[in-house]
């Protein structure tokens, strides 16, 4: 199976006397996953493939969507792509604006049109 995108999380490389320390980061949220023990080996990029076999890539999942490298929270298991190509999300039953109730799958609010879910284009950002 191919999935397009990096081999390895977006990572940093702490340089030690005795090796090098790998932090690897979750693509979507920015936070630190793992760190590494030292790894030293010849070549830069077997280096890296190492510390992420052994330890970076257990703590991590690939959405088979767009290919980041994300932590479990920011994975929706049920379709095996990260919560932006995903996102996992709770059915309201009420709306959270106005209080109206929500019959079924409604991604606007049907008394004030406020929106429920995520789903399809969103345009919107911070406004
Ligand atoms: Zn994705
Ligand atoms: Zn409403």
């Amino acid at each position: 199976m191919t999935v397009k995108g990096r081999k390895t999380a977006t990572y940093k490389i702490i340089k030690k006397e005795y090796g090098n320390i790998y932090q690897f980061y979750c693509d979507i949220s920015g936070a630190l996953v793992k760190e590494t023990i030292p790894y030293k080996r010849k070549e830069p990029e077997e280096e890296l493939e190492a510390a992420w076999e052994f330890e970076g890539k257990d703590c991590f999942n690939q959405c088979h969507k767009c290919g980041r490298w994300v932590m479990d929270v920011m994975y929706n298991p049920d379709t095996h792509n990260c919560v932006l190509c995903s996102p996992i999300e709770d059915i309201p039953d009420f709306c959270p604006r106005c209080g109206a109730q929500i019959a079924g799958l409604a991604v606007f609010c049907h008394n004030c049109g406020v929106r429920l879910m995520y789903g399809g284009d969103d345009d919107e950002k911070d406004g």
